[in-house]
């Protein structure tokens, strides 16, 4: 017998190209799948969800997230992307236990579904021995979320991880047997709630070597790869695609994070070889990698998927992300405009506009994690992934344009309803279950982590718990 959930009256963003926006709609949902969408809906025996008057979307995407700092949250408000090297991924992360990564990917993950991320791309770096990658698996398959475990490569010592090149002494590549095992033991379905991809370093980060060695196991395992990219202005992650290129690497359904600092022959290399980029705009404004070039890769019809990156430095829900890519592509061009004395009146074909920074967030975000065929859209055959907005609330009512209310009103304590795979993990703006396990853990390993490196400049002598 199966189970149906009919979700009556809402404002309803499919993110569907064919089906568009539509006000008084209803959605049925069977088991784990969207059945139909449409006005006047019938399902007797359908558990009824009254949306009359909210907003619905398809689950926010967060292409990419190095979850395991969930545990170090805020540590780092000021960095910059350099003083963050130095710090979090050569100080706490070779700290890292098991418990540590489990208590920081659940609660990571439970973050996400409050805030009505239904897919999370588990960027992570923290794989420093084979039970950090059970207990990373773990946290997400605890909580229900849907997610894209990017196994990566451990964080023992910076060095010895991610420079070499230029910097001396060796680069190590990724665990390859690590990697096929936690592929054979937990991630061999690629239709599962969790899939895999292979969190990499790249060119520049790493000797030619390693870099073939890493790219030709992706290939081996059947996983996409992501890497980051022209995420500074010091030089090495500069001309990245182009010695991939040299190499013969340009993999398919690649994707680029930041990408801030692309040339233009590269960002052909991303388009021609059906890749797409991820940006991380409050990041990467933040702790100065670069302007987050959505409207390049959207002219280009590169698909743009919007991530939270680190807990460490910002919040991490797509509504910042949604601000922080809103404002500054504008910015960037009303500054053109400002530049040319033309009173801020350029054209508005160029500048952004909120459907589109929806569409990122949602349906684009779902081609960057490759999983497009079953999430990203509210579309009959797709996995039912889910948000209901409160429309009624004090900082979303009254609601004209409803995209308007989603991007540039609505924040994480409106996102009301959230279902994954056709399983409610949140209602009535409530996370399900009890979060005092979680929270407890994640605490503790605050705690011990924060003991084991050099205490900074604000951070509080004794921690509440
Ligand atoms: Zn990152």
């Amino acid at each position: 017998m199966s189970e149906r959930t009919l979700i009556k009256n809402g404002i309803v963003l499919t993110q569907d190209p064919a089906l568009g926006e539509m006000s008084g709609a209803d959605i049925l949902i069977e088991d784990d799948r969207i059945v139909s969408v449409g006005h006047g809906l019938a399902a007797a025996d359908a558990k009824v969800i009254d949306a009359t008057g909210d907003i619905v979307i398809p689950g926010f995407i967060d292409t990419h997230r190095h979850t395991w700092e969930t545990s170090i949250r805020t540590s780092a408000p000021d960095y910059t992307l350099g003083a963050y090297f130095g710090a979090i991924l050569d100080q706490f992360a070779p700290k890292y236990r098991p418990d540590d990564v489990y208590a920081a990917n659940a609660w990571g993950a439970l973050e996400c579904i409050n805030a009505g991320i239904t897919t999370l791309v588990d960027w992570s770096h923290i794989m420093n021995t084979p039970e950090h990658a059970d207990a990373a698996v773990k946290g997400l398959q605890d909580t229900g979320i849907r997610s894209v475990f990017a196994f990566g490569f451990p964080n023992t010592s910076i060095q010895a991880w991610w420079f070499g090149l230029d910097y001396g002494g060796s680069v190590e590549r990724i665990n390859g047997d690590e990697a096929r095992r936690v592929r054979r033991q937990y991630l061999s379905d690629d239709h599962g709630l969790i899939t895999m991809a292979l969190a990499t370093r790249g060119t520049n980060f790493c000797k030619p070597d390693v870099v073939r060695y890493e790219w030709e196991l992706a290939k081996e395992l059947g996983i996409n790869i992501t890497v980051h990219v022209a995420m500074d202005r010091f030089g090495y992650t500069k001309m990245q695609l182009r010695a991939l290129k040299d190499m013969g690497l340009l993999y398919p359904n690649t994707t680029y994070i930041h990408s801030s600092h692309l040339l233009e022959d590269e960002w052909l290399m991303v388009r021609d070889s059906g890749s797409n980029v991820s940006l991380a705009p409050q990041i990467e404004l933040q702790m100065g990698h670069g302007w987050a070039p959505a409207q390049t890769a959207e002219k280009l019809g590169i698909p743009v998927g919007l991530s939270s990156d680190v807990a460490t430095t910002a919040s991490s829900d797509q509504f910042t992300q949604m601000h922080a890519i809103f404002a500054s592509e504008r910015g960037r061009r009303h500054q053109v405009s400002w530049d040319e004395d033309l009173d801020g009146n350029l054209p508005t074909t160029d500048l952004i506009n909120s459907r589109q920074v929806l569409r990122w967030a949602t349906l684009d975000g779902a081609k960057v994690a490759g999983i497009a065929d079953r999430t990203g859209s509210i579309t009959p055959g797709k996995k039912a992934d889910l948000v209901i907005i409160d429309g009624h609330a004090v900082n979303v009512a009254p609601v004209i344009d409803p995209v308007g209310a989603v991007v540039c009103a609505a924040d994480v304590s409106n996102v009301d309803t959230v279902m994954v795979n056709g399983v409610i993990l949140k209602r009535d703006g409530k996370l399900i279950g009890d979060l005092s396990g979680p929270r407890r853990n994640v605490m503790a390993s605050r705690d011990y982590l924060v003991s084991q490196v050099p205490a900074q400049e604000g951070w509080i002598a004794s921690l509440p718990s």
